[in-house]
């Protein structure tokens, strides 16, 4: 490994990427440092389970008409779905049936209304947990339960109502046909990684900072962070000094939640819907039960990918592989007839929970906390910047937040390495 750069990144996930491609266009010596044997992180795409790309993690293109990857998606020949989703069909189960029309108008007005209450507590100044924010929403309670879990991979009581508000919603979700997560790979190109290549500690004390591996030290003048909030807060990256107390705390109360995907292949069409119809799936009669939200039929292909969330889903994860696709097929079964269990042909469950330099899903402010993301933009003294994204902005917790966090960091790095040649 080259021992000496000007500028380190620290993870090849969508924002050391990006902030990557920035140096690299401003000509600058920089080298990335990546533990896993591959780049992307969270942005991964598997093209051999469902014969039809499923993306492990990101495959919506949030706030798409302002979303940087979609020029990207365009330039590189990548396809997404601008209107599908207004048009796609969802559907709704409640355990013994679907819904009516008239309760499926009832149940997103719910969802929607719940996260308008969430939403207007933030705005106004109140930072409690979402829970507390929720007027009675009825038989609904469960799917806008679901739907909170889902949006920040937390139950609603672990969920800041102050950071909830600040996320900049808008209904363009895009999902990338060809994957999202091949979509970040491809326009990383030929940036230089190195990969398994874990950076255990970072060490700010002196002239030059100091980037210990397994594979040798690297020195630089400045350094991008762009690791999950968990890998800093459980210490698996270490700072030499130690953080000041409120960065520590800022990492520690943005912790990572449970978001996982379950992609089913069966042997033919057991749903008889349309292409990416979606489904909506929970018990009115067993409201604890954990529910879902599934894609039917992605690319057309014969198969489901089953979305859960929250602490539930945590446990499920625990359970293992066997449990959870186990219980993705019992609730498409609940739907679509029994019939579909022994039709199963391939499945592939995700573990963000439980991958090593990640750690979760996505960030989300503990209540009380909300105030806290934003510290994480003040860095580590003048030479050390972090990215990713919990620094997303109003784009926390996005693929497209990471991005512009990492290049609003290589770009803070390019004006002070001008200032000081
Ligand atoms: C199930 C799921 C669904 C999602 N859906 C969407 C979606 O539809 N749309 C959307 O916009 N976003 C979505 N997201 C979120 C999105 O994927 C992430 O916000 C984004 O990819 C995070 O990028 P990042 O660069 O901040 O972090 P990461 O992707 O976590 O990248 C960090 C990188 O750093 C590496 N690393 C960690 N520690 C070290 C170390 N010590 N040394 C060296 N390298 C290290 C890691 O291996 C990793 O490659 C989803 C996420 C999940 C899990």
């Amino acid at each position: 490994m080259t021992c000496e750069t000007d500028v380190a990144v620290i993870g090849a996930g969508a924002a050391g990427l990006a902030a990557g491609a920035s140096l690299a266009a401003a000509g600058v010596d920089f080298r990335i440092l990546e533990a896993a044997s591959v780049i992307g992180g969270r942005a991964a795409t598997d093209r051999e389970t469902l014969g039809t790309p499923f993306d492990l993690g990101c495959h919506w293109l949030h706030d798409a008409r302002a979303n940087p990857f979609v020029p990207i998606a365009r330039r590189l020949g990548f396809r997404f779905d601008a209107d599908g989703p207004a048009r796609r069909q969802r559907l709704l189960h409640l355990g013994a049936r679907f819904a009516t029309a008239d309760e499926a108008t009832a149940a997103q007005a719910a969802v929607d209304a719940a996260m308008d209450a969430v939403t207007a507590a933030g705005r106004a100044g109140r930072d409690v947990a979402a829970v507390e924010a929720l007027r009675p929403l009825g038989p609904w309670l469960p799917l806008a339960r679901h739907w909170l879990a889902l949006m920040s991979a937390a139950a609603p009581e672990r969920i800041s109502t102050l950071d909830y508000s600040r996320y900049h919603d808008t209904d363009d979700n895009w999902p990338v046909l060809d994957g999202y997560g091949a979509l970040i790979q491809a326009h990383a190109g030929t940036l230089p990684v190195t990969l398994d290549c874990p950076v255990t500690r970072l060490d700010h004390g002196g002239r030059r900072l100091r980037l210990e591996t397994p594979r040798g030290t690297l020195t630089a003048r400045f350094a991008i962070v762009a690791v999950s909030t968990a890998v800093v807060a459980r210490g698996q990256l270490a700072f030499t000094p130690s953080l000041p107390p409120e960065l520590g705390e800022a990492f520690a109360a943005l912790p990572l939640g449970c978001a996982e995907k379950i992609a089913l292949l069966f042997d033919d069409d057991v749903f008889g819907v349309p292409p990416r119809t979606g489904l909506d799936a929970f018990d009115t009669d067993r409201p604890q039960r954990l529910a879902v939200s599934a894609l039917l039929r992605p690319g057309g292909a014969p198969a489901a990918v089953v979305h859960i969330a929250g602490p539930e889903a945590a446990a499920l994860v625990a359970a293992g592989e066997g449990a959870m696709v186990d219980f993705a097929t019992s609730a498409l079964a609940q739907a679509f007839g029994a019939g579909l269990r022994g039709r199963v042909r391939r499945a592939r469950v995700t573990n963000w929970t439980h991958a090593p330099y990640i750690g979760g899903a996505y960030s989300c402010a503990l209540p009380g906390a909300g105030h806290l993301r934003p510290w994480l933009h003040q860095g580590l003294g003048t030479r050390v910047l972090f990215a990713g994204e919990a620094l997303g902005g109003p784009a926390f917790s996005t693929a497209h937040g990471a991005h512009l966090s990492g290049r609003a960091a290589a770009e803070t790095v390019l004006e002070r390495l001008r200032s000081q040649p």
